[in-house]
């Protein structure tokens, strides 16, 4: 591996323990998805030798060059990115997670293109917290309902939420967005469904993430350098 992505590796690995201990959660609480969108496979593989399994991607096709490159190591695979109903049958078939179900539709064809031959697909349901500036994830006053139709499809297994909040550099702000999600899904837990996943956190506010109770951030930039 190179020098830069071994330091990055440790540097973020670092970050996450550090704020684990700092915020009071359990050691191992904050699970690293390495988001790999437009890196190059090399990368990937060098990861994955010192140890990181779980890779996140955005576009499907690039995603399954991916594997089919990498197929002889056991890596997991996380869709994170915007989901077109013409790309579910691809997703279910080969992917292990979905964090970015925004849709009971994407949901349902998820479910029944699921293949018999594998575990259920775990997802997350996105969450839209900031309605002007962005149009991708659930309204939050409609999560409570999709996500009682999701729990029961048999082919999903629901995890939890995810969400991707307006981009601020002030910790109080991102904290206060992330708690947030972190009061949606305990009223879903509340409601009885049984979820352990909060995926949220990113390169620049992994901290308040972790403070807010994530229990998987997904990072692409500080890990990996730029995306060409
Ligand atoms: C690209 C991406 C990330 C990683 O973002 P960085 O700022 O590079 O860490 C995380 N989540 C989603 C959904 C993404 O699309």
């Amino acid at each position: 591996m190179t020098t830069d992505l071994a330091v990055r590796f440790e540097a973020v690995q670092d970050r996450i323990r550090t704020a684990e201990r700092r915020f009071q959660r359990p050691p191992g609480a904050v699970r690293l998805l390495a988001v790999s969108k437009t890196q190059p496979v090399a990368a990937i593989a060098a990861l994955a030798a010192a140890g990181q399994s779980a890779f996140g991607e955005n576009y499907v096709q690039e995603a399954l060059d991916k594997m089919a490159e990498l197929a002889a190591l056991a890596l997991e695979w996380h869709f994170i990115g915007p989901l077109q109903t013409n790309k579910t049958r691809s997703v279910a078939e080969h992917f292990a997670w979905v964090h970015s179900v925004d849709r009971l539709k994407i949901a349902q064809r998820l479910s029944a293109q699921r293949p018999s031959a594998l575990p259920p697909l775990n997802v997350c349901l996105q969450v839209n917290l900031d309605r002007e500036t962005t149009k991708h994830g659930l309204d939050e006053d409609a999560v409570g309902a999709v996500a009682a139709q999701v729990a029961a499809l048999p082919r999903l297994r629901l995890r939890g939420l995810m969400a991707i909040p307006a981009p601020t550099a002030d910790f109080v702000a991102q904290r206060r967005a992330f708690a947030r999600l972190r009061l949606r899904q305990e009223q879903l837990i509340a409601a009885g469904l049984a979820l352990d996943t909060l995926s949220m956190g990113m390169s620049d506010d992994l901290e308040a993430a972790v403070a807010e109770g994530a229990t998987v951030v997904r990072v692409g930039t500080a890990l990996f350098g730029p995306r060409r």
